[in-house]
């Protein structure tokens, strides 16, 4: 027998759940395909800007998390180690802070808290969920999407929106072309107690081998993400924990001294990617399975945030006017919609991480001391204030979602 559904979500991360919130939200509805055996935890934190906390907390996914989210109220960016009184927010020549006023720029949350709310969220909705086994077989037409499970269960639908990552099956299944962004880098991921107050300020400093960021959580601890060429991120990652400490001083400078680490070290390897089409009809792509991209910036989950917004108003626009959720129209607006954002984003993250890593571009091209001159000019220049309003978010995207009322 063919189940048919308005509408099926497929992926299980922070996009598939923010996703199902959202529909909800929108009384849309859809089916939900889960896979039986889910590897569901997520040991990353990530920065959610004020546009996406704005988003969150209208689909009552913020409130929940109570203290456990930290206010980042300074971002300091240097290419030199970090001054000795950079707690206090002052920079050199070297570095940047940028601010708005003394206002969140954005918070800290762990991924699995919230993965957790929205779970629980979720659990209350009246759409259905399925669970399957194995892997799924996708078939699209013109008109629909049909999809088969290992055990032969079937279901049908106008539209397939998928959230199921970087490596979506979904999107390989429907031959899009993706444009992979070689970084040839790994991320080292861990939480560190800096033993003295973060003061709710971010640091990022550019290293020759990829940028090394610490976000503010708690009140004495920071999230690292440490950016390193394949063979180096392999070293460090196989460092006692001893001597992964004395490095993160190293490059941090001596305002750091106390810092030890107080979580596993976990290891990613950096693919970024992005399917320019963003989908087909019948087929929406929202998150990663859309756009994986460096996480230098702290962007990618506040762009799959956008994604969710402006899928909801899409198909909010597309019930109201009374077509099939197939409707070519669909993917053409979200497109248009979402390329804006989503390539300067890419642009910023590809282009700062090849900039400011000497063994790529810059040591080819420029040498180390322009660079450091470059961040001193950008922190007296009023183009600072509008790259902070940008890293707080919104400033592309217009959708019901992001809006004040
Ligand atoms: C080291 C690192 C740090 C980051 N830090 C930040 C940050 O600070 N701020 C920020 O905004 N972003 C950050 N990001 C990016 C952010 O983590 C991702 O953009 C976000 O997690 C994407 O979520 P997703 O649900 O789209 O994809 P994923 O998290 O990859 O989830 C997709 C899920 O779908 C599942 N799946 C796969 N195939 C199928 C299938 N066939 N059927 C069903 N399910 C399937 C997968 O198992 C996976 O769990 C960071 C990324 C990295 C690598």
């Amino acid at each position: 027998m063919i189940k048919k559904a308005p509408v099926i979500v497929v992926g299980n991360g922070l996009t598939a759940e923010v996703m199902c919130s959202a529909l909800d939200y929108f009384n849309l509805k859809y089916t939900r395909l889960l896979q039986e055996i889910q590897c569901s935890t997520d040991t990353r934190t990530t920065t959610i800007n004020v546009a996406s906390q704005k988003m969150l907390s209208r689909l009552k996914l913020w409130s929940s998390l109570e203290d456990e989210k930290t206010a980042i109220r300074n971002i300091l960016v240097s290419s030199n180690k970090f001054k000795t009184t950079c707690f206090e927010g002052e920079v050199d020549s070297y570095s940047i802070n940028f601010s708005l006023n003394k206002k969140p720029m954005a918070w800290t949350v762990q991924n699995n808290k919230l993965l957790e709310i929205c779970r629980k969220q979720n659990s209350k909705s009246l759409s259905p969920v399925e669970i399957y086994n194995g892997t799924l077989k996708y078939l699209f037409d013109n008109n629909n999407v049909t999809i088969t499970d290992k055990s032969g269960r079937v279901w049908q639908s106008d539209l397939l929106i998928a959230c199921d990552g970087s490596n979506s099956q979904a999107r390989k299944a429907a031959g899009l072309l993706t444009t992979n962004m070689a970084a040839n880098q790994k991320a080292i991921v861990t939480r560190l107690n800096l033993n003295r107050f973060h003061n709710h300020i971010a640091f990022q400093r550019f290293l020759p081998d990829g940028p090394i960021a610490l976000m503010p959580f708690k009140t004495q601890e920071a999230a690292l993400v440490w950016s390193l060429s394949n063979k180096n991120a392999d070293v460090m990652y196989n460092l006692s924990d001893a001597e992964f400490e004395e490095q993160l001083i190293n490059v941090l400078g001596v305002s750091f001294r106390d810092t030890s680490l107080c979580s596993n070290r976990t290891i990613w390897t950096l693919k970024p990617s992005v399917t320019r089409s963003m989908g087909q009809p019948g087929l929406i792509l929202a998150g990663d399975s859309n756009h994986s991209i460096h996480p230098l910036a702290g962007m990618g989950f506040n762009l799959a945030l956008a994604d969710i917004a402006v899928i909801c108003d899409c198909l909010d626009s597309a019930k109201k006017n009374g077509l099939s959720f197939s409707h070519e129209s669909i993917i053409a607006e979200y497109r248009t919609k979402r390329r804006v954002e989503v390539e300067a984003i890419i642009a910023v993250t590809q282009g700062l991480n090849r900039l400011f890593s000497y063994n790529s571009f810059q040591s080819k091209i420029l040498p180390s001391r322009l660079t450091n001159i470059g961040l001193g000019l950008i922190d007296l220049l009023p183009i600072k204030k509008q790259i902070s309003y940008i890293a707080s978010g919104g400033i592309f995207t217009s959708a019901k979602l992001f809006s004040d009322t």
